[in-house]
């Protein structure tokens, strides 16, 4: 094996730097002066495997925006610390509970690639190089078990496979035990950050503890690598139903090409496009915002064109959970029908059936009139 397919490796040499970031793509002077700037205000890291992705050449590279910090993150006015007011839904450290019948368990505060959008920039600040202690996690797992209404748990963080296998089986067991845990969620982005991570032993691990699910966030086609591939199929291989969870980001894929593009190559891998997240007002990701507008726009141009097992949910999250955004296809009622629009514009008039007890006349709905003996005359000959 080389050393670059070790996800251990990896983390061990990630990008820190701007010097360590010159190694993989040119930095101008100003570029290397906001790394300095951005880094003091918000954790960053790079793997080696993610910076050789990027385009060396472009500042404007979607995964270099993605990954590099950038002095634009130090000046947002509208954007907030913690937008969707998760430190009022923990009723134990860890737990973020919104629904009644699921919570996030936040077992990982570390992250290969610390985002410039993600929603726990702020939290994460100063934390990436701890592990979680044990007795934190406990007392989630505690609250869990104490709290028979919860049906589905979703780990996330930070990256939870970014604990080692041991560590994270321990973890499974326990939850998997608990009688009214019916359904494990993973949430991690190392398919397509550090896809070594996702070894043949991982897996195997994994597969004991079905139900188990895994979302990811892939938000650009040049993400889709042959090592995504590998973990991906790896992953699939072992039974774990796999989701995408794309942000949509202004100038990175808030474009209905390249939402088709990663949709398609995303269901090629397997991997179902689930939802597509409004970026939220968050602070430091002021250029990243594009309008809700826009993104209906997007979503429009994917229904219909690509398959529907393609096509993500739009929706933003709140602080009293995901609010679907999708674009309205009904236009009205007019008269017993329902106007609708195709998805290449058609309109189209559906009988809608009536309420219930509101038979209508005979020359509207002969099979059904006949039942009332009308004498109107039917046409059914019923
Ligand atoms: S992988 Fe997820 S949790 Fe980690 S920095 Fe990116 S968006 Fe945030």
């Amino acid at each position: 094996m080389k050393k670059q397919d070790d996800w251990h490796w990896q983390l061990e040499n990630s990008i820190r730097t701007a010097e360590q970031l010159e190694e993989y793509i040119e930095l101008s002077g100003t570029e290397r002066e906001q790394i300095l700037a951005a880094s003091r205000r918000f954790t960053w890291a790079i793997t080696p495997y993610y910076a050789a992705l990027m385009d060396p050449d472009d500042p404007l590279c979607p995964l270099r925006r993605q990954a590099v910090p950038d002095a634009e993150e130090l000046y947002d006015p509208l954007g907030v610390p913690d937008p969707l007011d998760e430190g009022k839904h923990q009723p134990v450290e860890l737990i973020i509970r919104v629904y009644p019948d699921r919570v996030a368990f936040c077992v990982g505060n570390r992250c290969p690639v610390y985002c410039r959008h993600c929603l726990r920039k702020e939290t994460m600040v100063g934390q990436e190089d701890v592990e979680l202690p044990e007795a934190k996690i406990q007392k989630g797992i505690d609250y869990i078990r104490e709290h028979e209404e919860i049906r589905d748990v979703l780990l996330t963080g930070g990256d939870p496979l970014l604990m080692e296998d041991d560590r994270l089986e321990g973890l499974l067991q326990r939850l998997h035990r608990i009688p009214h845990v019916e359904v494990i969620r993973i949430g991690s982005r190392t398919p397509c950050t550090l896809p070594q991570r996702i070894t043949p032993e991982l897996c195997t691990m994994l597969a004991k503890y079905h139900p188990l699910y895994l979302n990811t966030q892939f938000n650009h086609p040049a993400e889709i690598t042959a090592e995504a591939e590998t973990a991906c199929a790896r992953l699939a291989g072992a039974g774990i139903p796999l989701g995408n969870q794309s942000v949509l980001l202004k100038g990175i894929n808030d474009d209905a090409q390249v939402m088709r593009e990663l949709c398609r190559e995303l269901m090629r891998l397997r991997v179902r496009p689930y939802y597509l997240y409004q970026c939220q007002v968050l602070s430091g990701t002021r250029h990243f915002r594009t309008t809700i507008e826009r993104g209906r726009e997007i979503m429009a141009k994917l229904q219909g064109y690509i398959s529907g097992l393609a096509v993500p949910k739009y929706l933003i999250d709140t602080p009293y959970g995901k609010v679907p955004l999708s674009p309205n296809y009904v236009e009205g009622r007019r008269g017993d029908d329902v106007v609708v629009r195709s998805w290449d514009g058609k309109e189209w008039k559906e009988p809608n059936p009536p309420e219930e007890g509101e038979i209508p006349h005979v020359t509207d709905a002969p099979h059904r009139s006949c039942l009332q003996n009308c004498e109107s005359g039917c046409a059914c000959g019923d």
